[in-house]
């Protein structure tokens, strides 16, 4: 018996569970349930209610029901193929028990002569006998057959019969947890505390009850543990003293005022925030959150100038190699040619990179560029200080943790992401971040004009191309996400490649996943000097790239894409300030569902609203591509029918911050809420 308090119990593996050997476990271990606790969030779906009892006489045809009986005869007839048979009967009548495949000594062992034993399963009717084919819930306690029996979605080897018993049996070992919450908050849930919820949520009767008290308490434990795990990140990363960065401001107003365009309100003012971390001497972690085209590129730049100006060294990663080649491009062009500046990229010869890898160790470089590569273990800085990353929102938290310990205390972390994200979920995937927002849009931008039109109207599309690209335009096609694979999608770019050129010979170019990175970069820096007007591709395009001449987008097989990354791609064109066409294509009528979303994005350019909008309609748990990304998922919580609880909880971690309080209340809910590896640092 375990302590009742203990929530060891809980963090145990598997197989200190009666009924679960290795092999039971490792089927488990398969679908991510690794401790006991993971199966408690593993919930009936439906049960079968064996608790009514009939007699044989009164027994329904094709019903499952419940009878006593005694077994009075036995049949095995020792021929392939005929079934053993076990005659049972009660004061009413008699009962057939068939047995197809099983031994003699087992049946003997479950059906006594003699002995009353409780059986329960499907009633049918052959040759005018009552009977009951293999059944599987036959006990000689009736109360372990008389009840509700729970159905789980099914993990494969494993029998609903042993997911009652081992469920069963943690419900009765439960330990009866300290509570970790005040009054207040309980107030909310009624008061009802964490062992008594779980009882409930485990409950035949209480199958899908997501308005109730001890629903919206676990729910609420789970938000809240991933905020404080945020907090507590925050607090730790904010503790590092930093050498503060000493700049001349001047020099960054020399800069600016050498751009051809004026900053934004936004753009200027999240400078300042950011400056303001930077000379500060506590590290900086902070996201740079604006929808495409904000211009989030040049207040990345900016800082970079500065951090350079007081003597450290800047490391700027993008997701592709070709977004990282155009922000080194555009800096190189911004830049003073006193500032050193290197492109890294993994594709180039070893003696190049040798060179570079050389220059970064020794600080004859000021900032470089790259992929992820930038942060191989190979690679090493003689004194970072800025790290900057563009298009980040697919790093969960732990990778953002690892990221900041790797460039040392004195280094600053800046992340950006073009991904507006719904209100409700900025804590749950940002909550260890600080956030600056870019809400303005260069004025100069004129909004993208957005249109839906059948497939089979393509002709059209042709047309109206054909006189866009007559007065200087150019065009991106985005061919359709068809499935999953890859493959396929390099293929449909392909056959509408072929049949582009034919129209527009020698106009058109072609970028997929497996075009390699020196083509790629010909193939861009081509378009971008308008040696082609059109570029088919896959949604490679997707990120972050600028070609402010580019002014229509085509998007093939548009429904296949969540609306905030229809908001994304559709975001490639409008960034100069000619008027933009985007044009939705569809294989045939849309669903009322589907007309309902595109009005969204044709109603709207404000990617904040739309992923609102996308969350509401489709889940949270598709927006954005999240499932791939590694992120916090919940098990209860759900972002869209818990606002309420997203807000509290929000509402309490500052509370608990401003307030400077003692979290040791919650150790035990950070610990067996987040298993992951960052928290073993923190309680
Ligand atoms: P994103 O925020 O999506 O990364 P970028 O930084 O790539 O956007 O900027 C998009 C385009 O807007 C670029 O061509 C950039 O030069 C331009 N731009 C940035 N800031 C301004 C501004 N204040 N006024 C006009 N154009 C701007
Ligand atoms: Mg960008």
């Amino acid at each position: 018996m375990n302590n009742k308090k203990d929530y060891n119990y809980l963090l145990s593996d598997l197989t200190k569970l009666k009924g679960v050997g290795n092999k039971i476990a490792n089927l488990l271990k398969r679908k991510k349930i690794n401790t006991i606790f993971d199966l408690l969030w593993k919930l009936p779906k439906s049960y079968t209610d064996r608790s009514i009892s009939s007699k044989i006489k009164d027994l329904k045809i094709g019903d499952i029901q419940t009878i006593n009986v005694v077994p009075y005869r036995y049949n095995f007839p020792r021929i392939r193929n005929l079934p053993n048979k076990v005659v049972c009967k009660d004061e009413t009548g008699n009962l057939d028990c068939i047995f197809f495949n099983s031994y003699e000594g087992y049946i003997k062992k479950i059906l006594p002569i003699g002995k009353q034993v409780t059986i329960s399963g499907k009633i049918s009717f052959f040759r005018n006998k009552y009977q009951i084919t293999n059944p599987k819930y036959i006990s000689k306690e009736s109360s372990l057959i008389k009840t509700k029996h729970n159905k789980y979605s099914l993990t494969e080897g494993i029998s609903e019969k042993l997911y009652n018993k081992i469920i069963k049996q943690i419900i009765s070992n439960l330990p009866k947890l300290e509570e970790w919450h005040n009054k207040k908050i309980l107030k909310n849930f009624n008061y009802i505390s964490w062992y008594e919820s779980i009882n409930e949520l485990h409950k035949p009767e209480n199958i899908g009850k997501y308005k109730t008290s001890f629903y919206e308490r676990l729910a609420f434990d789970e938000i809240f543990s991933s905020y404080l795990v945020h907090s507590e990140i925050r607090k730790k990363i904010r503790k590092f003293k930093k050498k503060s960065k000493k700049f001349d401001l001047n020099k960054q107003k020399d800069f600016i005022s050498k751009l051809n365009f004026k900053l934004t309100n936004d753009q200027r003012f999240t400078l300042e925030e950011i400056n303001k971390d930077l000379i500060s001497n506590q590290k900086m972690f902070r996201l740079l959150q604006g929808d495409v085209g904000s211009g989030k590129t040049i207040v990345a730049l900016i800082s970079a100038f500065n951090v350079i100006n007081s003597g450290f060294q800047v490391a700027f990663m993008a997701p592709t190699e070709i977004l990282a080649r155009q922000h080194f491009f555009l800096a190189k062009k911004l830049f003073s040619s006193l500032i050193n500046i290197e492109f890294l990229s993994s594709k180039s010869e070893y003696k190049d990179r040798k060179k570079t890898l050389n220059n970064l160790k020794n600080n004859k470089l000021d900032i470089i560029f790259g992929t992820h590569s930038i942060f191989q273990k190979k690679v090493e800085f003689s004194n970072l200080g800025l790290i900057i990353i563009d298009e980040q929102h697919k790093f969960g938290v732990n990778q953002r943790k690892k990221l900041s310990d790797k460039g040392g205390n004195n280094c600053d972390v800046l992340l950006m992401s073009a991904t507006p994200i719904p209100r409700t979920l900025t804590m749950t995937i940002y909550g260890d971040m600080d956030l600056s927002i870019i809400k303005e849009k260069p004025k100069s931008r004129k909004e993208v004009k957005t249109y839906t039109k059948l497939e089979s109207k393509v002709d059209d599309v042709i047309n109206f191309i054909k006189k866009e690209i007559k007065v200087g335009n150019q065009v991106f096609w985005v061919c359709p996400l068809i499935d999953e694979s890859k493959k396929i999608d390099n293929a449909s770019a392909i056959l509408k490649y072929n049949f582009l050129k034919k129209i527009f010979p020698n106009k058109v170019a072609l970028l997929h996943g497996k075009t390699d990175t020196s083509e790629k970069e010909l193939i861009l820096d081509d378009f971008l000097k308008k040696k082609y007007d059109i570029m088919v591709s896959t949604t490679i395009i997707e990120v972050g790239i600028d070609f402010p001449n580019a002014n229509i987008i085509i998007i093939e097989n548009a429904n296949k894409f969540g609306l905030s990354q229809l908001h994304q791609l559709r975001g490639r064109v409008g960034r100069g300030n000619k008027q933009s066409t985007c044009i939705l294509m569809f294989k045939s009528s849309l669903t009322e569902n589907a007309k309902q979303r595109l009005r969204i994005l044709k109603n709207s350019n404000d990617g904040f609203k739309i992923s609102e909008e996308d969350m509401k309609l489709r889940g949270y748990g598709d927006i954005l591509g999240f499932k791939q990304s590694g992120l916090k998922t919940f098990r209860l919580a759900d972002p869209v029918m818990n606002e309420k609880l997203f807000n509290l909880a929000e509402n309490e971690i500052k509370r608990i911050e401003n307030n400077n309080e003692d979290i040791s209340k919650f150790k035990t809910l950070m610990k067996l809420y987040d298993q992951a590896d960052i928290i073993n640092d923190i309680v």
